[in-house]
């Protein structure tokens, strides 16, 4: 089965579906979990320097046999290593890690520091084929309104925590003009069993003979968006996939976007996150 694509503003294709390794371990668990995502046919894979499992998700690619120009591989820039010079060396450390010469996206993982020089990095990595499409991540308005405008590439794409209760209406409005996709993370609300259960997904649900994570995907993926669930369960990677053999009603989207709260567990303006991510992941750690 071939996945659809959304076409990004800088001409490529990007699989509508793929899968997300954040919080799987690098103790084998990745390997398998995106060997198996890889034999059940999702072809996009996301990972990041400081999920640590990027020589795993790397391994797999290269273990499925699948040429690697059809799977679609993104990564991100950490805090860290951002400014002109750190981003150029810690590319080339994640194409070191991945085993790959290029990626197909790289994000600037989180919107603080230095993000014009390492977004200049990223041009010049972008020119030179090591990165074919390059974009950001946790942008609000205010941060997109501060960084954007100092960049001479639009970013094909922002990738921000979405999901039904999350529904990012301010920063799709700033994104709408230059054709800027949005990538849901945590479009499943990271198993948020009170989202999976709301009555208007059970009642989809069992309409469609589907599971709660499969009306949910579905809707995001009506919308536009961009997802990538994570699982390391072989029924969930499988079942999360097979979202395009129904269509939900343009009734039924709207009381799906009747859930909209507005807000997620994450606000990248409040005070101190920069910080407080900083000290959560050392990416250089084990250099
Ligand atoms: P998801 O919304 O994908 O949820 C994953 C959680 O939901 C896991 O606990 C998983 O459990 C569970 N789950 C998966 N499928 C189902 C299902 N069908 N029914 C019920 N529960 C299910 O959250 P993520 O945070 O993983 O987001 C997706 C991806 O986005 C990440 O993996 C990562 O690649 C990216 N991301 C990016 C961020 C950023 O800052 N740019 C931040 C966070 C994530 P189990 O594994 O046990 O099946």
């Amino acid at each position: 089965m071939t996945t659809p694509t959304i076409k990004l503003n800088d001409g490529r294709a990007i699989p509508a579906i793929g899968f997300g390794t954040f919080q799987i371990p690098n103790d084998g668990s990745t390997y398998d979990a995106v060997s198996e995502a890889l034999r059940v046919g999702y072809r996009h894979i996301d990972t990041a320097v400081a999920y640590f499992n990027e020589a795993e998700v790397g391994r797999a690619i290269k273990d499925s046999g699948i040429p690697r120009d059809q799977i679609w591989v993104t990564s991100k820039l950490w805090l860290q290593d951002y400014g002109y010079e750190p981003a150029q060396r810690a590319i080339d450390l994640s194409l070191e890690k991945l085993g790959l010469d290029y990626l197909d996206l790289y994000l600037i993982h989180q919107p603080y520091g230095d993000v014009p020089g390492a977004w200049r990095a990223m041009e010049d990595a972008q020119r030179a084929g090591k990165l074919k499409s390059i974009g950001v991540s946790n942008m609000t308005p205010k941060i997109w309104q501060h960084f954007v405008p100092q960049f001479d590439v639009m970013p094909a794409v922002n990738q921000v925590e979405f999901n039904p209760y999350f529904q990012q209406k301010a920063i799709r409005k700033l994104m709408a003009p230059g054709d800027v996709k949005l990538e849901a993370w945590a479009p499943l609300g990271q198993g948020n069993q009170v989202l999976l259960q709301e009555p208007v997904v059970t009642r989809l649900a069992a309409k469609y003979g589907k599971d709660a994570g499969q009306i949910i995907l579905r809707f995001e993926h009506q919308l536009g968006i961009i997802v990538f669930p994570k699982s390391v369960h072989a029924a969930r990677i499988k079942s999360n996939l097979a979202i395009f053999d129904f269509e939900l009603t343009a009734d039924e989207m709207a009381a799906l976007t009747a859930l909209d709260q507005g807000k997620g567990r994450h606000d990248p303006d409040a005070p101190g996150v920069q910080e407080m991510l900083l000290n959560a992941f050392d990416v250089h750690a084990a250099d």
